[in-house]
């Protein structure tokens, strides 16, 4: 099994088994991106540039989804919401773990 290190919050949940739901541990985007973070950072490997911690809701958050405004400079204003969600569909956010990663600890 290939081994990887990560650096993570240790306040951030732990990872939960691919198929239950997410619950932003930030695993999956640490070690490697999405298809749309590949297109927009020109990289495969994590951590993506768009991966951020939220300390008050203590998880991560895909900062592409939240605020695509910061990561894509052309994008209108106006079209923000329209893009997060389409972003949404594309990356299948909210559909549950994907990520087979197991982390030791
Ligand atoms: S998809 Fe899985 S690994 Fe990625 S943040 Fe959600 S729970 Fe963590
Ligand atoms: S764009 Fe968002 S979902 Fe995709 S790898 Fe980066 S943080 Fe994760």
């Amino acid at each position: 099994m290939q081994q990887e290190i990560i650096h993570l919050q240790s306040a951030a949940p732990k990872k939960p088994l691919a198929g239950e739901a997410c619950n932003g541990c930030g695993v999956c985007c640490a070690l490697e991106t999405c298809p749309v973070a590949r297109l927009r950072f020109l990289q495969k490997k994590g951590p993506c540039p768009a991966l951020r911690w939220s300390a008050e809701a203590t998880l991560y958050r895909c900062g592409l989804l939240s605020a695509p405004g910061n990561y894509l400079p052309c994008l209108p204003k106006v079209a923000e919401a329209l893009t997060s969600r389409l972003l949404a569909r594309w990356i299948a956010a909210g559909k549950g773990c994907d990520c087979t990663a197991e982390p030791a600890n």
